[in-house]
């Protein structure tokens, strides 16, 4: 073994992963150290060693980089929502670019041309969502995020990424669950009742939704609840109890109640009023969403005659913002309530050449084409998996003119588009879109053509 456990070593830091490790060469081996920043040097102490990589944390910054800067967040490190709160963001940035285009190059074998990345214009209170677990350490109440790779909470009161109303709310949580003795959920036992709070802000609209997360039924006075809630925050226009009774990673059970307001929120973007429930999926930042689905619509490049083909639509904001310069919008969507959703969206916006399916992707593609439908253009935008083998080549067997796909995953950004390039798509351009600013997550887009061979 190159390393042992508790060796201390020194080293160049030449890279860094989205999970905001540096990474130094050791005799040519990879070592991973937790908020060491490229360009340092750095006294390490291996935590970690393995037969082809170890991980280190710092002893001592030996050589500092100019890019390394005092997190704001007091629980920073410890709490695994953010990775690069110890640096500035443009190091963040070339961090995320860097990323992308490895992926790309590594995973799909492209080498498409990188337009400049949409960095965020606000670094901090940006989120229009969290998910906060609420878990019980002795007689402790905590609420928060889970530390790095755990299931531990962290208490992190005033995240600088959420919107500030959401610390009020769970104050108000906490008061009630400590007045009516409100049972916290346990994983390890799959005992008690509450299990995380589920809270969304339009950040247009100011609208709150608020959504108890339960293991059960109903909660104990939940009229109570709801007159704690309003009275502290008028800006809560809805109450929704989710019901979760499996024992799974998943935050939100299939079962949605409506306990105060219409259930929903609404929102705008592009221009557009968006209804939103909480099943619904919605972009966290809303003010990256507008720029994220403005590179969209220019690589879609549509006239004004096209049949836009809108997969994994969500409430159907992609298809809807481009539906005035196409001939007609089809989205489709797994979730029920997203479709519904996305059906009253295209209604309260006046759009009339929507149409939307509720169905898995891969099925809908396949019916769409036996149904003779010819898409010039297709919207991908799938969860981080990526998209089913079976979506790919049923996109490309439809021959769209050009291929838009959106992404929170470069790494299976990167595989489908690789997949794409075998069935007659060639990957020419793409942008990075930073979503999620201080966190290792990154959004990208890219724009694919048919390429001249499948003609
Ligand atoms: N384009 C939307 C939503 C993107 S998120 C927006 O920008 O707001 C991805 C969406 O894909 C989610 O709404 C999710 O419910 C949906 N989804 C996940 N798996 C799916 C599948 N197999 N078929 C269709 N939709 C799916």
């Amino acid at each position: 073994m190159l390393l042992n456990k508790n060796d201390k070593i020194e080293i160049d830091i030449d890279s860094c992963g989205l999970d905001g490790s540096g990474v130094g060469r050791y005799e040519g081996m990879a070592v991973f150290v937790r908020c060491a920043i490229p360009g340092e040097k750095i006294r390490a102490h291996i935590i970690k060693a393995k037969k082809n990589y170890a991980a280190g944390k710092i002893e001592e910054i030996i050589v500092s980089s100019p890019d390394r800067i005092e997190s704001p967040c007091p629980v920073y490190g410890r709490c695994g929502g953010c990775s690069f709160g110890h640096m500035k963001y443009e190091a963040e940035i070339r961090a995320k670019e860097n990323h992308v285009k490895e992926c790309f190059r590594r995973i799909g074998g492209l080498n498409p041309e990188f337009e400049e990345t949409l960095a965020a214009k606000k670094i901090y209170g940006y989120r229009n969502k969290a998910q906060f677990p609420v878990r019980k350490d002795g007689d402790k109440l905590l609420m928060g995020f889970y530390s790095p790779r755990t299931h531990r909470v962290i208490h992190c009161p005033g995240c600088l990424l959420q919107p500030p109303e959401f610390e009020k709310i769970l104050g108000v949580f906490e008061n009630y669950i400590n007045e009516f003795n409100v049972p916290v959920y346990d994983e390890e036992s799959g005992k008690g009742l509450i299990r995380h709070i589920y809270l969304r802000k339009g950040t247009a609209s100011g609208e709150i939704a608020v959504c108890p997360v339960i293991n059960g039924k109903s909660l104990p006075a939940e009229d109570e609840l709801v007159k704690m809630l309003t009275a502290c925050c008028e800006s809560i226009k809805t109450v929704v109890i989710n019901e979760n009774p499996e024992s799974t990673n998943v935050v939100t059970g299939e079962k949605c109640r409506t306990v105060y307001g219409p259930g929903y929120i609404t929102d705008t973007l592009c221009g557009l009023e968006f209804r939103l429930s909480p099943l619904s999926f919605y972009q966290v930042n809303r003010d990256q969403a507008e720029r994220l689905y403005g590179k969209a619509a220019e690589y879609a490049c549509l006239t004004g005659k096209e049949t836009v083909l809108d997969l994994y639509c969500g409430t159907g904001t992609i298809g809807l913002t481009m539906a005035k310069n196409a001939g007609r919008i089809i989205g489709v969507e797994v979730i029920p309530e997203a479709i519904e959703d996305a059906g009253i969206n295209a209604e309260t916006n006046g759009i009339e050449n929507a149409r939307f399916i509720c169905a898995d992707a891969s099925k809908a593609a396949e019916e769409l084409k036996t149904e003779g439908i010819k898409p010039d253009v297709v919207i991908l935008d799938p969860p981080r998996k990526g998209c089913a083998r079976e979506v790919l080549e049923t996109v490309a067997e439809m021959k769209p003119e050009r291929i838009v796909y959106v992404s929170c995953d470069p790494a299976t950004l990167a595989r489908d588009c690789g997949i794409f390039r075998e069935l007659g798509y060639e990957t020419v351009k793409a942008a990075a879109c930073d979503m999620f600013p201080r966190t290792g997550h990154c959004e990208t887009v890219a724009c694919l053509t048919r390429s001249f061979a499948s003609r």
